[in-house]
């Protein structure tokens, strides 16, 4: 889509600190992160939240959590725990409207969730 932050993140045309890319995916530092680890994992075709997610979308969303969990045992999370988060719509406080999993991890997390 061509306004939308993450697909610019995605096509390379806006810079970002890469830690993961594939034919689906790309895996990202978040700009402003909210623990020692936080990175998101978003996939390359534009889908707008998980409000817009159908049947189709299964395998993809199955290899989100896949890369999430591959990343988390490389950046030495898988011992001491992580969070996955994907904020959809305004009660979630969802902000970048390209469907995105937050990574979370590297300290203990808040045990609130909401
Ligand atoms: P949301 O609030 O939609 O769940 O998460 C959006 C996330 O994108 C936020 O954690 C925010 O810090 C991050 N973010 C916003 N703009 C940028 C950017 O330009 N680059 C990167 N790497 N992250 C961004
Ligand atoms: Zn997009």
């Amino acid at each position: 889509m061509a306004d939308c932050l993450f697909c610019k993140i995605a096509a390379k045309q806006i810079p970002a600190s890469i830690v993961h890319e594939d034919a689906d995916l790309v895996a990202f530092k978040d700009i402003a992160p909210q623990a020692p680890v936080h990175v998101l994992i978003v996939p390359r075709v534009h889908i707008e939240s998980l409000n817009a997610l159908d049947e189709c979308h299964g395998a993809l969303m199955g290899r989100i959590i896949v890369v999430a969990a591959k990343l988390a045992r490389d950046l030495g999370l898988a011992e001491g725990g992580y969070r996955l988060v994907t904020n959809c719509g305004p009660d979630a406080g969802q902000t970048v409207f390209h469907l995105h999993t937050h990574l979370l991890g590297g300290t203990p997390l808040s045990g609130r969730m909401g």
